[in-house]
């Protein structure tokens, strides 16, 4: 097991990149703790699977280093590193059987029979392939397939990392709930790092303990689930994670206070005006608005939505959508109406980034 460092990464799979968009790493510094889980979060293309080759050495960087416990291991081969890795598809030897196919990386290492027999057995067990284990993985379903897959992956234990590239993609979705709790069960036994790849931040939040949100090849979050919802850092943090995402409006600073549609609005830190900013928004979550006759914005509730615990109400503010959370059985207004903005949640992003007073955030 070790701490992974990447040192000032970047990569481009041009031979010449000239602009930002011929990197897709335009620059990563991070680390991962030992024995932590992580979830790396982010839309198709912004270079989630391009970080984890380059961990596990199927890519070399451009520039940059990749440290395990200070140790350079940027020229070190894949199979050198000690790291299992599990793709969105299923790589399974079809011609063997489940059992085979578990045991392959631990006999690969000259693991004893004994050994192997008992690690193969609790693995197809926490998996529910126990009963299934002589028959080839050539007559498997998809998710049978990719259920082997991810049991070599975890078979061995002396791996520095595992990682698993969006594993869940093919799996039926109420086996999906199944195999991310069982992740993160295993996780808390075996206390291996492990680094969980997604663009669905529902597998994120509930495996993580930490998540780093990707976007367009840079970082710009990492936190634990709490912060990345009380606390994003950037707007497209606030918008990608929760449902719906945080409502970004802009707004204007004047005599002191922000200002959206012509109402003033209080911020929770950040009031100073942004040294030499652009483009100015304000940023509170669907669940941090509230309806009133008499104080806010002006809104119109054009619909409502029913979401178990929770009803989504869209409103329309000065040409802007405005989406907020009632909870069940509380009242919502039916057309003109105002919003107010819990004070303590409303933020001021500056060019997407969040401004406060602050500094050290
Ligand atoms: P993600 O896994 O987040 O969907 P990728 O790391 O696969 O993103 O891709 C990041 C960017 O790099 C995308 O723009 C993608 O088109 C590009 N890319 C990925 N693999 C290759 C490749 N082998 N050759 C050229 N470009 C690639
Ligand atoms: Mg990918």
């Amino acid at each position: 097991m070790a701490n992974i460092h990447l040192k000032d990464l970047r990569h481009s799979y041009m031979a010449e990149p000239k602009g930002d968009a011929d990197w897709a790493l335009k620059r990563v510094d991070l680390q991962w703790r030992d024995g932590g889980a992580y979830a790396l979060l982010g839309p198709s293309g912004c270079g989630k699977s391009t970080l984890l080759n380059i961990i596990s050495g199927l890519i070399r960087p451009s520039e940059g280093q990749i440290l395990f416990d200070g140790e350079d291991v940027t020229d070190v081969a894949p199979d050198q590193r000690e790291i299992a890795q599990v793709f969105q598809f299923p790589v399974v030897y079809d011609t063997m059987t489940v059992y085979d196919n578990l045991a392959f990386p631990l006999r690969n290492r000259g693991v004893a029979n004994a050994k192997v027999d008992a690690r193969v057995r609790e693995i197809a067990e926490m998996l529910e392939l126990s009963d299934m284990l002589q028959a080839r993985a050539a007559g498997l379903s998809a998710d049978g397939k990719q259920k082997i897959s991810m049991g070599r992956g975890l078979v061995r234990e002396d791996v520095n990392v595992i990682m698993f590239d969006e594993p869940l993609t093919v799996i039926d979705p109420h086996l999906k709930w199944k195999l991310r709790s069982k992740l993160k069960e295993l996780h808390q036994k075996v206390k291996v790092t492990m680094i969980y790849v997604t663009h669905d931040q529902t597998e994120a939040l509930t495996f993580a303990d930490e998540v780093v949100v990707m976007q367009e090849g840079e970082v710009v979050q990492i936190g634990t689930p709490v912060e990345l919802f009380e606390r994003p850092a950037h707007t497209f943090v606030g918008h990608f994670i929760g449902s719906p995402g945080m409502n970004v409006l802009p707004c204007e600073l004047r005599d002191g206070g922000a200002f959206f549609a012509g109402s003033q609005v209080t911020l929770a830190d950040g009031t100073g005006r942004p040294n030499g900013a652009g483009r100015l928004e304000i940023g509170v979550r669907p669940e941090f608005v509230r309806f009133s006759q008499t104080d806010g914005v002006p809104a119109t509730v054009v619909r409502v939505a029913d979401a178990g615990r929770y009803r989504v109400v869209e409103t329309r503010a000065a040409d802007m959508r405005v989406y907020a959370l009632a909870p069940e059985g509380a009242d919502i207004p039916e057309g003109e109406t105002r919003l107010t903005f819990d004070p303590t949640r409303t933020r001021l992003y500056a060019d997407g980034w969040l401004v406060s007073d602050n500094q050290e955030v």
